[in-house]
């Protein structure tokens, strides 16, 4: 365990400083996943860290899944990056993030925002990122300013908080229950 603790304005120093030494393993391994999991349900996020296994050939995930893996094709590729996080590079350089729907458009924004804060802040590498939405027919310029990199870094330090609970958070119903792959659990 550290000797100094993960609370306040150093968490992200912290994680920073860990995610650049690729010979350690970070405390928290942050995806892009559960950023935008952070964005819909903390008690999702939850369950998510502690490996619960839902069945992932519901519909929506099919469909989530295919869209993501048809559009675009010869457009764009896929990177794993120090085995931490992956993400889609178009060849114009822009990051790009293929969702079946708009309907989640903040955790799909903060998810695209984390990549490219990673890129940079880990890797000294900018980029500008795109979110895509084929089936709408609508792309969304995506950057990281000010005001968005405070947002990546709050919800950093919003996940490890989450994660290393003992206890999920209280339940809370939210507008995106009834399409949770952990409504079972939460509400039977
Ligand atoms: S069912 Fe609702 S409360 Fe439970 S994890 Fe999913 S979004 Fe959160």
């Amino acid at each position: 365990m550290d000797s100094v603790g993960w609370e306040g304005d150093s968490v992200v120093q912290r994680y920073i400083a860990r995610e650049r030494d690729t010979h350690r393993e970070p405390r928290v391994r942050i995806t892009g996943l559960m950023m935008q999991y952070h964005e819909v349900c903390t008690r999702e996020l939850w369950f998510f860290s502690r490996g619960v296994d839902i069945d992932r050939e519901t519909s929506n995930i099919q469909r989530g899944t295919h869209i993501d893996e048809t559009s675009y094709e010869g457009q764009r590729r896929s990177f794993s990056i120090n085995g931490r996080i992956v993400l889609d590079m178009l060849d114009s350089g822009e990051v790009m993030e293929v969702k079946a729907s708009s309907a989640l458009e903040a955790p799909a924004k903060l998810q695209l925002l984390y990549y490219l804060w990673y890129l940079d802040e880990i890797l000294d590498i900018e980029r500008d990122g795109v979110l895509a939405y084929p089936a709408e027919r609508k792309r969304e310029p995506v950057e990281l300013d000010a005001d968005s990199r405070e947002w990546v870094e709050e919800s950093i330090r919003g996940v490890i908080q989450t994660v290393e609970r003992d206890e999920p958070p209280e339940l809370e119903k939210k507008p995106y229950c009834d399409s949770c792959l952990y409504q079972d659990i939460c509400w039977v």
